[in-house]
């Protein structure tokens, strides 16, 4: 893999960011789009648009052939059973609503438990809030250690027969650590629980396989993965996706509607009420195409060695503090960071000014950031076209910005 090569595929990188070429350390919130990517969205709507599953007219059916068939491609990208079980969302945060609206509020009860850890992104932690607000169910936050990993004692410590569904990130988006959720998974349902897995920051930069991890629902976004933005999918067991409740009610998810009652469409498309989003579908398949050329293994291997050499790189620098595990096996590809005494604002302000693109803010973390005892941080992430040179870039960017805050 070859991310001299990979950039050149990617037109963003064409930009002067303040006189600068553009160092994009952000994927983590959204990743760039290649050229293949968005050529297939301009075939689409130049060659195919149309709604789906409607005419019988040639352009339905060329509409409705790309939209199912990026439905496929994403179900052998994460290795589904079957394409039936794959749900085209808005992205990680409408599918784990959904969860929390069609199963969760049917379902839990007082007395039943949700256990989670404290780091989750607001998006795999709010809906658990609402679920217990809405039934009388209790969240159960497992501990987390001083690096902030949890250990898998204290998830068998806190699962128990009244616990109803476990959740956690397969990768945090703030400390990067790699969580071991098959193992986690495996406890859940030896108490009878089901495992949701947040995969926002695992499906886009390491090889994904749900039969092997064998979790219940996994959801995730296409923008994070090189596909257009307002696409996701939520992924879960044939017979949980069944028995779970649509959440949106209307056109194209129906079978036959009576005045006083409706039955649904099978499993997917009873949870795709209204035109679905077809220009992201068919975006998000051309994007599974793209890295699937490329290699999971790949990414997933390129993307740690620069989180490695980042950490490495910062700590040489002084008055620095970096957040989360060790660089090594079990982290992903982002570093979390503040330059002590300055605001992650000003820093990524500075960086700014070198055209280094970094995130600053609680990183939808709000709870963590309090167990950091931080307000917040600033965080570099790296994908497939990111080089060795952006961290020499990043470090140089960060020696000005000690020099100017003194
Ligand atoms: N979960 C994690 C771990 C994330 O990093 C993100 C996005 O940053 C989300 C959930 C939410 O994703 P989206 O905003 O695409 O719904």
């Amino acid at each position: 893999m070859n991310p001299v090569e990979i950039r050149k595929d990617f037109p963003i990188f064409a930009e002067q960011i303040n006189g600068h070429p553009l160092v994009y350390l952000d994927s983590a919130a959204t990743s760039q789009k290649p050229r293949q990517v968005l050529e297939v969205l301009k075939q689409y709507y130049e060659h195919e648009n149309s709604n789906v599953h409607r005419g019988v007219h040639t352009l339905g059916t060329r509409a409705t052939e790309s939209y199912e068939g990026a439905r496929e491609k994403v179900a052998r990208f994460i290795n589904a059973p079957s394409a039936n079980q794959v749900v085209f969302t808005r992205g990680t945060t409408e599918s784990l609503n959904m969860i929390a609206y069609g199963y969760a509020r049917q379902r839990f009860q007082p007395g039943d438990e949700i256990v989670l850890p404290p780091s989750e992104h607001h998006s795999n932690l709010i809906p658990w809030q609402q679920v217990a607000r809405a039934t009388g169910a209790t969240i159960k936050y497992l501990p987390l250690q001083s690096d902030g990993t949890i250990r898998l004692e204290d998830v068998e410590a806190a699962v128990t027969a009244n616990t109803k569904l476990v959740t956690i990130a397969h990768v945090s988006n703030v400390l990067g650590a790699i969580n071991p959720v098959k193992e986690i998974a495996e406890i859940a349902h030896r108490h009878g629980a089901i495992m949701v897995v947040d995969g926002a920051q695992s499906v886009p930069h390491m090889p994904v396989d749900v039969q092997e991890m064998d979790c219940d629902f996994l959801a995730f976004s296409g923008h994070k993965m090189c596909g257009p933005t307002g696409v996701g999918v939520l992924y879960g067991k044939k017979e949980l996706l069944d028995e779970m409740e649509p959440t949106y009610f209307g056109g194209e998810m129906i079978d036959v509607v009576e005045l006083y009652e409706s039955t649904w469409k099978e499993t997917p498309w009873k949870f795709e009420g209204g035109t679905p989003i077809i220009a992201g579908a068919v975006g998000l398949g051309a994007a599974v195409d793209y890295l699937t050329a490329i290699g999971l293994e790949e990414i997933a291997e390129h993307d740690a060695h620069l989180a490695s050499l980042a950490i490495e790189r910062l700590q040489s620098l002084n008055g620095i503090d970096v957040y989360g595990p060790e660089a090594g096996v079990h982290r992903g590809g982002l570093v979390t960071f503040n330059l002590r005494g300055v605001h992650p604002h000003d820093v990524a302000t500075v960086l700014d000014t070198q055209g280094v693109a970094v995130r600053a803010g609680h990183h939808c973390a709000q709870p963590l950031m309090r167990i950091l005892n931080v307000g917040s941080t600033a965080r570099a992430s790296f994908y497939l076209y990111n080089t060795e040179e952006d961290i020499d870039r990043l470090v140089e960017a960060l020696q000005q910005a000690k020099e100017f805050f003194g």
